[in-house]
C-alpha cells in the first residue's frame, strides 16, 4: 500500500482500574501500522528501537504486513519507553514515566522504497521528527495526516505548531485542542486550529465519539457503546492507522470519504480497547471489523419526517 507510517515503536507499562502490565510493546506507529495493515499490506514503518527490543516481535511486524527496512535498531540504546495510569472513568489518565532513550538522537531515514508514497501518517513523535519526515519524502505525499499529544504541547510548542502548518489533516483529543488554543468550546478551537494549516481536523473524544471539521462543515461520529473498556491505550494511534488506512486503500481523499474513513478507524480502535495492549488488535478478522462497522450503521440510521 502507498502508506508510510512514522511514530514510536515503544514498550508501555499500563495500570488500569482492570490491572497492570509489565513491559509490553507499545507505541504509536505499532497501534497505527498494525491498524492500517487490515486495510493493505506493505505498510512502511519509520522508527527507532533499541537492542532490548525483542527480535521476533519485528518478524511479526511482517507478518501482520509492515515493511520494517525504515526500522533502526540502535546498538547499546533502549527503547523509548512510556508508563500510564487511567482513571476509573477510562477516559482521562495520567502519564507516569516518558523515556525517550532511543528518540533522543533518532535521524529518520526514509528509504528509497519507501519514497514517492501518497499517504504519510505522522503518528505521535517529537514534532522536529514528524517535520524532517516530511522534508525528507522526495514528492510531498497526497495526504499527510499528523497526530500528537499533550506531552509535545507542555515541552515542544513551538516546534509543534510549526509542524501541524505543514499537515493536511491533524487528530487530536479534545483536552489538547482546549490546551492547543486556549479555547475551551471544540467548535472555536477548531476554527482557531485550522487558521494554523491543516485542511482538516479530528477531534476525538474517547467513549464519545470524534468530530470531522474543515473550514465549511462538520461531521460527527459516535464511539461504540462497549459493556467493558479493558485498555483505551493506542485507541488514538488505532484510530489514525484505520482512518489513513481507509482513504489509502481507496484512494480518495474527499470530505465524504473521510466520513467513511471516521467509522473505519472508529471501529478499529473500539477493538483495540477490548484487550490489553495490541493483542485484540493482533488477532482481528475481516468479517469482525465489517460486523463492528455495520454496527455503527445501525447505531446512528434513522428516518426522519420533517412537518
Ligand atoms: P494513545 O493511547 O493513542 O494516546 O497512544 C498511546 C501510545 O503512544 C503508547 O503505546 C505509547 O508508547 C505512545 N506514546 C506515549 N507517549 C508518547 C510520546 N510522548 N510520543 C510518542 N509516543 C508516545
Amino acid at each position: 500500500m502507498s502508506l508510510v507510517v512514522v511514530g514510536t515503536v515503544a514498550f508501555d507499562a499500563i495500570e488500569t482500574p482492570f490491572g497492570k502490565t509489565d513491559k509490553i510493546i507499545g507505541g504509536a506507529a505499532t497501534y497505527s501500522g498494525i491498524s492500517a495493515s487490515y486495510f493493505g499490506k506493505d505498510i512502511k514503518l519509520v522508527s527507532v528501537v533499541g537492542e532490548d527490543f525483542p527480535t521476533d516481535m519485528i518478524e511479526k511486524f511482517g507478518q501482520f504486513g509492515l515493511n520494517t527496512e525504515g526500522l533502526q535498531i540502535k546498538k547499546g540504546q533502549k527503547t523509548f519507553f512510556w508508563s500510564g495510569k487511567y482513571h476509573v472513568d477510562m477516559n482521562t489518565r495520567d502519564t507516569l514515566d516518558t523515556q525517550l532513550n532511543v528518540l533522543l538522537d533518532f535521524d529518520p531515514v526514509i528509504p528509497a522504497s519507501y519514497q514517492d508514497c501518497e499517504f504519510l501518517m505522522l503518528s505521535n513523535l517529537m514534532p522536529q521528527l514528524q517535520k524532517k519526515v516530511i522534508e525528507r519524502m522526495n514528492k510531498r505525499p497526497r495526504l499527510v495526516v499528523m497526530d500528537t499529544m499533550n506531552f509535545w504541547m507542555e515541552t515542544q510548542m513551538d516546534a509543534l505548531i510549526d509542524t501541524i502548518k505543514l499537515v493536511d489533516v491533524l487528530t487530536i483529543n479534545d483536552s489538547e485542542a482546549r490546551k492547543l488554543t486556549n479555547e475551551y468550546s471544540l467548535v472555536r478551537a477548531a476554527q482557531k486550529i485550522l487558521k494554523m494549516g491543516p485542511k482538516y481536523l479530528i477531534i476525538k473524544k474517547g467513549e464519545h465519539g470524534a468530530l470531522l471539521f474543515n473550514k465549511e462543515q462538520v461531521f460527527f461520529a459516535p464511539a461504540l457503546p462497549l459493556e467493558d473498556v479493558f485498555d483505551p491505550t493506542g485507541a488514538g494511534d488505532t484510530f489514525a492507522g484505520g482512518f489513513i488506512g481507509y482513504l489509502a486503500q481507496t484512494r480518495d481523499i474527499s470530505f465524504e470519504n473521510m466520513k467513511r474513513g471516521i467509522i473505519y478507524g472508529s471501529a478499529m480502535a473500539s477493538f483495540c480497547v477490548e484487550k490489553f495492549g495490541i493483542e485484540r488488535l493482533a488477532e482481528l478478522k475481516q468479517e469482525e471489523i465489517d460486523e463492528r462497522v455495520q454496527q455503527f450503521v445501525n447505531l446512528v440510521q434513522f428516518d426522519i419526517e420533517l412537518v
